[in-house]
Formats: structure tokens, sequence, C-alpha cells
């Protein structure tokens, strides 16, 4: 997605694309290329300085036939309405990928997070719910965090919440930090679970992952984790990472061509992604340009970072020798590249299946809540391993049976469980 284009748009696009493919009936094209509700809020903040200030709140909830809305919340300059129901649509689609009773939703604000103090964020948030409290709950639609907002914000959300509503309610929202209602394993679920599928895709391919490497774009949340997960449970080699350098407002690639160090790069990485080059200079690494990541000679490319790096120039300079692409990031492909990159051949894990880890064990977050029972880490991560493994298989085997690129496979096995969940309620 190029910053132009309309992401809501592109999200119909894709949707409209694949309900050719299935010869969807229009009635049903018409409640799934919107969402079914929307609510826009303002949410006026006491600042520190005394004044007022009022802030432009948003929730969408695309479909709620398969379980309750499930999104997070993202706190950014640049949010738009269509950003938020694009997201929340995708929501739906990932949710239904991997089989989790659970719809798509979205929400948002227009703000620079990093403009405010530690107090005006929480009164920000505490005002979000209260906006919103009585459309959202464990059975009606639950937040959790995205771009702009932390598991802090989140336990405070789930404060107001249960204060409102006059009882604990810790399955509000999830993404709460462990010992507030949060579960273990949740910040290496969606890099693990990037990493399950590549697994999965790798042995469809007759591919021993330990002779791979991989080229990874972004060094945050996701990245971070695909790359220990690459290395420690495929045993295979990652030769680059990217970031963005605060500082330079530049991207970088940072490489080592025999294999690098994930944990020795955390230690010297902040809490925004961004890596202390001078330091990985002195350890042996070399800081190449930002784009060198996807010119890399290695068998996996794992853009996680941010949407439509892969894109028409791009892709020309992916060398013959990838044979995976998995997007741990949402959108890092245009249309265009994906044309190309089917033309190639090159085996696609596409976002919505590819990065559902996250979303999986917020799930069970959520479930954990219910029962008032924690699992330990080593629990939910074989369960989110399940679940992935159990998706991309159901992917694949579409893929395989109508002979269609894995993105359109994903969307037509999302659809088609969404369909039937609509059907069963009788609603179509
Ligand atoms: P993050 O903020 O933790 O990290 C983002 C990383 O990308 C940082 O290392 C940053 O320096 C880097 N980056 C930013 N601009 C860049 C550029 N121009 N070139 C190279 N690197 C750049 O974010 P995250 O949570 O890791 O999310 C990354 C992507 O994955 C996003 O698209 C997000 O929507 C998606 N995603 C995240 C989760 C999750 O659970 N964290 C789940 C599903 C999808």
């Amino acid at each position: 997605m190029a910053a132009s284009t309309n992401a809501f748009e592109m999200a119909q696009a894709q949707f409209d694309r694949v309900a050719d493919m299935l010869q969807l009936d229009p009635e049903v094209r018409e409640i799934l290329r919107w969402p079914l509700r929307e609510f826009h809020f303002r949410i006026p903040v006491r600042m520190d300085d005394g004044s007022m200030r009022v802030f432009e709140g948003f929730r969408v909830q695309h479909n709620d036939a398969r379980g309750p809305n499930k999104g997070g919340i993202r706190f950014h300059p640049a949010e738009t309405i269509d950003t938020v129901r694009a997201l929340g649509t995708w929501m739906t689609w990932k949710c239904a990928v991997v089989d989790i009773p659970l719809g798509g939703g979205k929400g948002g604000v227009i703000v620079d997070p990093a403009t405010l103090s530690t107090g005006e964020k929480e009164r920000l948030v505490r005002g979000w719910v209260q906006q919103m409290w009585r459309n959202i709950g464990p059975r009606q639609d639950v937040p959790a965090p995205d771009v702009g907002t932390t598991p802090q914000m989140m336990g405070w959300m789930m404060d107001e919440y249960s204060k409102l509503a006059g009882q604990f309610t810790p399955g509000v929202i999830t993404g709460k930090p462990v010992g507030g209602g949060g579960s273990l394993g949740r910040t290496e679920a969606t890099g693990y679970g990037v990493i399950y599928t590549v697994r999965e895709a790798l042995k469809h391919l007759k591919i021993d992952p330990k002779t791979c490497t991989a080229a990874i774009q972004g060094f945050g949340n996701v990245a971070q984790y695909a790359a220990i997960g690459f290395i420690e449970m495929l045993g295979g080699k990652v030769i680059c990472v990217s970031y963005w350098d605060r500082e330079d407002r530049i991207s970088y690639t940072v490489s080592k061509e025999d294999g690098l160090d994930p944990h020795f790069l955390m230690s010297i990485t902040d809490q925004y992604g961004s890596i202390d080059k001078t330091k990985a200079k002195a350890a042996g690494y070399v800081i190449e340009s930002g784009d060198a990541w996807i010119t890399k000679d290695v068998d996996v490319l794992i853009p996680s970072a941010l949407e439509g790096q892969v894109n028409s120039e791009t892709v020309l300079q992916i060398k013959p020798r990838v044979k995976v692409i998995a997007e741990g990031a949402n959108g890092p492909t245009t249309p265009e590249a994906d044309v190309i990159l089917k033309e190639r051949g090159i085996f696609m894990i596409p976002d919505f299946l590819c990065n559902a880890g996250g979303v999986t064990v917020s799930y069970f977050e959520g479930v954990q809540n219910d029962m008032n029972f924690y699992w330990s880490k080593e629990e939910v991560l074989q369960k989110e391993d399940e679940k992935m493994t159990s998706a991309f298989h159901a992917v694949l085997e579409m893929s395989v049976k109508e002979k269609v690129y894995m993105r359109d496979a994903a969307y037509m096995v999302s659809i088609a469980r969404v369909v039937k969940a609509m059907q069963l309620r009788g609603w179509i």
C-alpha cells in the first residue's frame, strides 16, 4: 500500500476480487464490504497546563458473525476513519483464517502520543472508554494495543471499564501487562507465529530450514522474535535486519553475512526498534542502506516493518534465490508487486495469515481471563503453534485445490467461514 493509497479502498478491492472468484451473492457482498457499525466521538481531555483539548476517536466493528469484535486501538496523528475501517475489515479475515471465534474491529484516536505526558495519556484512554463502554465488552467487542498504544494503557482502560461496569472485567481488553491480566507469550506471539508458518512453508517446498538464510525488514516486536525463531526453532541463519534511525531520520540495514545474533542486537535496541549503529559496527556488523535487506541473496524474506515495502520498484531487486516471502507486517506488498511475485513463483505467506499469532494469543488471554486461570508460556505457545499450523494448511489446501495464489486462498478460507456463520445465524 503506497502512502497515497486509501487503505479501505484497497481492502474492498482485495475482497471484491475474491468475491468475484467465489461468485458471492450481491447481498452478501454488501454486508461484507462495509463495517456493520462505526462510532465517531470526541474526547475532551484536561491537559497538564490546565487547558482543555478535544481529541477525535473512532471504533469500527466490521463483522461479529463469528463472535465478539476484536482489534487494536491505534493512536496516530494521521489516523483516519478509512484506515480504521480497513484494519477492522482485515481483522475479520485474520480471526477467521486462524479459526478463533471472534469478529473484526479496530479503533483509533487522532493524536501523536509522544506529545502527551503520562497523565494526559491516562486521561485520554479513560476518556475513550467513557465514550465507548456501553458498546464494548468481553461478549461485544474486545480492544487491544496497536501502533501508539501500550500494555499500560490497556491496564488503565480495563480499570476504567471495570469501574463503569461495576465489576472487575479483565476480558474487556487484551494486551494487558502480565500480572495485570495479560498472557505469558504475547510478546513473542506474532514473531514466533511468523516462523511457525515459515516452517510449514519450507516443509511443503521440501527445503531443509537448516540450509536457509533470511533477511528481515524491521527490528521491532515482530522482527525481533521472528529472527530468534528463525535461528532457534528452525536452525537457519538471519543475515540482516533493518530499522528506522530516529536520529538520522533514515533507515539502515544491519548485516552480518555469517549470521547475526538477535539477542545481542536486542541489547542495543531501544523501545522503538531503533538499533545503536555505533555499537553494532564495533561488534563487526556492517551498516548498509535501508533498502539493502530486500536485495540479499537469501531463501526467505520477512518484511516486518511497514506497509508498501515490496512495491513495483523494490520487487525487481529480489534475487532469484528467494523462495518464500513471509509477511510479518500488515500490507507490506503492493498489488503491483504481488502480480510479479506470483509470476515468479515465489511462495507467499500473506499478512493476515502470517502475523495472526498476535491475535491468537490475545484470544487466549481473553480465555484465561474468563477462566481466571493462567497457562504457562510453553502451553500458550504450543496452543498458538497448533492454531497457526492448522490455519497454514487450510490455506495451502485451498491454494492447491483451487490453483490460486496463497493470498487469494487465505481470503477464500476466511470469507467462506464468515459467510457460513452469517448463514447459520440466519443473517443471509
Ligand atoms: P514496532 O513499532 O515494534 O517495530 C517497527 C520496526 O520497524 C522498528 O524496528 C522500526 O525501526 C522499523 N522501521 C520503521 N520504519 C522503517 C523503515 N522505513 N525501514 C526499515 N525499518 C523501519 O512494530 P511491530 O509491532 O514490530 O509491527 C511491525 C508490523 O507488524 C506492523 O505492520 C504491524 O501492524 C504488524 N503487526 C504487528 C503485530 C504485533 O503483535 N506487534 C501483530 C500483527 C501485525
